[in-house]
């Protein structure tokens, strides 16, 4: 007799365990910073191995919705669900050169204008106290490559609040996050990849609340830096062609 039925694939026993803690982290059971029971009591609990337990809590921390600390007051922890889980995967896909800093640059130039643009429609005296902050911090002589490249970005973080789109600001930070490692990585000096006061422009244009004057300044800006990261892509993929010889 011929078959009628697909044989269903047994669900593995650590899937069920992902969902259910999935679920009571979306639902607020587990908040922000809590953490979750050790593994002993979870595998007690959903009456599984610790290894069903174990490879669960690994999926849940790639997936972005735990962390684990080791130490005394180690374990499982749930963080604050962001968009950084992004970030990483358009650092993955860029790392496999599935993604290049061209095709990035192209969407921070869609993305970032506009983002200016919306952000003049937002002002208030706290975004720009906290956009006077951030300038004046990025000025400020830079001690190491990651400070310069965090007190720079703060500045687009802070106009990617003020879009008032969290999809907005979620993408602007994934690009950053790339733009950031690829820095790191490459690990120029930051005079020349992001001089100080490339940014004052399009911070004057966003205080005069011309929508269409901060869409131009941020574009000009995007292009400007573009250019050297463009350079830096190059030596980037020398430096690991190199290393890879
Ligand atoms: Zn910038």
């Amino acid at each position: 007799m011929a078959t009628r039925f697909n044989p269903i694939k047994q669900a593995r026993v650590s899937e069920g365990v992902i969902n259910q803690i999935k679920q009571s982290i979306l639902l607020g059971h587990f908040k922000a910073g809590e953490k979750l029971p050790s593994e002993r009591d979870l595998a007690e609990e959903f009456r599984v191995s610790r290894m069903a337990i174990r490879e669960a809590l690994r999926a849940l921390e790639l997936s972005g919705f735990i962390e684990t600390r080791q130490g005394i007051n180690g374990g499982a922890f749930v963080t604050d669900l962001t968009f950084e889980h992004l970030g990483d995967a358009f650092l993955d896909l860029f790392l496999a050169d599935k993604v290049s800093i061209p095709e990035m640059l192209q969407v921070r130039l869609l993305i970032e204008p506009e983002v200016a643009r919306l952000a003049t429609q937002n002002i208030n005296p706290v975004a720009v106290q906290r956009l006077k902050e951030a300038l004046e911090i990025e000025e400020l002589p830079p001690t190491t490559l990651l400070k310069d490249v965090e007190a720079k970005q703060n500045f687009h973080f802070i106009l990617a609040e003020m879009s008032g789109n969290r999809f907005l600001e979620a993408i602007v930070r994934s690009l950053l996050k790339l733009t950031r490692n690829l820095v790191l990585a490459v690990d120029v000096g930051p005079r020349f990849i992001h001089p100080a006061g490339m940014h004052r422009k399009v911070a004057e244009a966003v205080f005069s609340g011309n929508p269409e004057e901060a869409y131009e300044a941020m574009k000009n800006h995007t292009l400007e830096f573009g250019e050297k990261l463009i350079e830096m892509e190059k030596t980037y993929r020398q430096k690991k062609a190199l290393l890879s010889l």
